[in-house]
């Protein structure tokens, strides 16, 4: 049929506009944005929210170069001030192209494509970006992958394995780790790499660590009314840390729980505390000073500093895997795993070992003095009823 194009239309930043001048403005924003895409249409032209802050257009037009015209005069045209409450606000847009023919014929596929273009985009600087082909596309759809996980979550289709933590004098367990998976409908269950870069992306991430929260600590009342007193570990991002309000919130589930916090360790990776080292590193100590456990994960592999946590009253250092692995035979791994014991023992905190595989690689990290050690050697995670359920050796 005629040649046209599929746009994908995503505001940047609505969601900091929404959190901070609350959801009347945010409908407000969405409302306007809506009126200056409008106003840029000709009749035969399609707009259609998606939900949250995308939009999509269909524009059937056979010249690309006057697709590319209209689009340049709708970002322009977003970009102006918009006054919300008072505040003078500019919010620009991400626009994601797909062609039709060329790059398809059902609108869901030109969607998709158009949303692998616009997700290339917002990574480099370019506000418009027409797909080019398949390298564009990224593991996990992600206009796909925001829709459905809101169902996701609304539909218990997310669900935690579990994986210990074991104490290297005494082998037993003394910790689980909490680690999210999704029980897709069609897809079968998908590890956290599969969907994790969106819920970040799309704002998820808030309602996702809440659900966590709430599941981990229910399992962990069970085991605990069976005389299993292990702590839990649960991952949190940086924009959990960076949001108000987030540890009165960790505290009233633990109070809704009735468990003691410092049985509750949230495991915030090196990169995170980094990233926005004021903002994080002040939730860090909130959390702290309610008794809550901060674990820094994925240790060695950031660029902290030993000297940027030395203020951080930090409960638990994971050393990562990578060194972990080849500690047997590579003398820099063995000293960087060394030195990261000493330096964490000297702070006041545990070491735990993460992706510890056979006995030898236990053997080790016991004798450097390594407190904790967790990996395939002791168990893969798995759903709570199967926890402790085998033989350490
Ligand atoms: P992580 O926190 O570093 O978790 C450890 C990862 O290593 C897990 O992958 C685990 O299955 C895997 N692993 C454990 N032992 C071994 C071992 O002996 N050998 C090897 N090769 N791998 C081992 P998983 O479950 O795919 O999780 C990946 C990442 O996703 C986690 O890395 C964590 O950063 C993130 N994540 C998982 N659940 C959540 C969550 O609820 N919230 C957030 N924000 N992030 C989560
Ligand atoms: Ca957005
Ligand atoms: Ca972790
Ligand atoms: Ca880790």
């Amino acid at each position: 049929g005629e040649p046209g194009a599929v746009v994908l239309v995503d505001l940047d930043r609505f969601k900091e506009v929404n959190d901070t001048l609350g959801h009347h403005a945010g409908d407000e924003l969405l409302a306007v944005v809506a009126d200056r895409l409008r106003s840029g249409l000709r009749p035969a032209d399609t707009l259609a929210r998606l939900g949250g802050d995308e939009f999509a257009l269909i524009l059937p037009r056979s010249d690309a170069a006057a697709v590319r015209g209209l689009l340049d005069e709708l970002s322009a045209d977003l970009a102006r001030e918009v006054v919300l409450d008072g505040v003078p606000v500019s919010v620009e847009a991400s626009f994601g192209v797909a062609l039709y023919p060329e790059h398809g014929h059902e609108v869901e596929e030109l969607l998709r494509r158009a949303d692998a273009a616009m997700y290339h985009g917002k990574r480099g600087s370019s506000d418009i970006v027409v797909y080019a082909g398949e390298n564009m596309a990224h593991p996990t759809q992600w206009l796909v992958v925001q829709a459905e996980l809101r169902h996701a979550l609304t539909r218990d289709e997310l669900v935690l394995h579990y994986q210990p933590k074991v104490d290297l004098r005494s082998g037993e367990i003394v910790a689980v780790e909490a680690l999210v998976r999704w029980q897709h409908p069609q897809r079968g269950l998908l590890p956290p790499s599969e969907f994790l870069p969106a819920v970040e992306q799309s704002g998820l991430i808030e309602p996702l660590t809440a659900w966590v929260l709430r599941r981990a600590l229910a399992d962990q009342a069970m085991w605990t009314a069976t005389g299993r007193s292990w702590a839990v570990s649960v991952n949190v991002s940086a924009r959990n840390l960076e949001k108000p309000g987030f540890t009165d919130f960790v505290s009233g589930l633990l109070a809704e729980h009735g468990t003691a916090p410092h049985r509750l360790l949230l495991e915030v990776t090196e990169t995170a505390l980094a990233a926005d080292a004021r903002c994080a590193a002040q939730a860090v100590i909130d959390l702290t000073a309610r008794g809550i456990g901060i674990s820094v994960d994925d240790f060695g592999t950031g660029y902290t500093s030993m000297s940027q946590l030395r203020g951080l009253p930090i409960a638990e250092v994971k050393i990562d895997r990578t060194f972990v692995r080849d500690v047997l035979d590579a003398p820099p791994s063995q000293a960087i795993v060394r030195a990261v014991i000493a330096l964490a023992h000297g702070l006041g905190s545990r070491v735990t070992a993460e992706g510890v595989e056979s006995p030898e690689v236990a053997g080790w990290l016991a004798q450097a003095g390594c407190d904790e050690a967790q990996g395939y050697l002791y168990s893969r995670p798995v759903p709570w009823r199967e926890v402790g359920t085998y033989e350490i050796t």
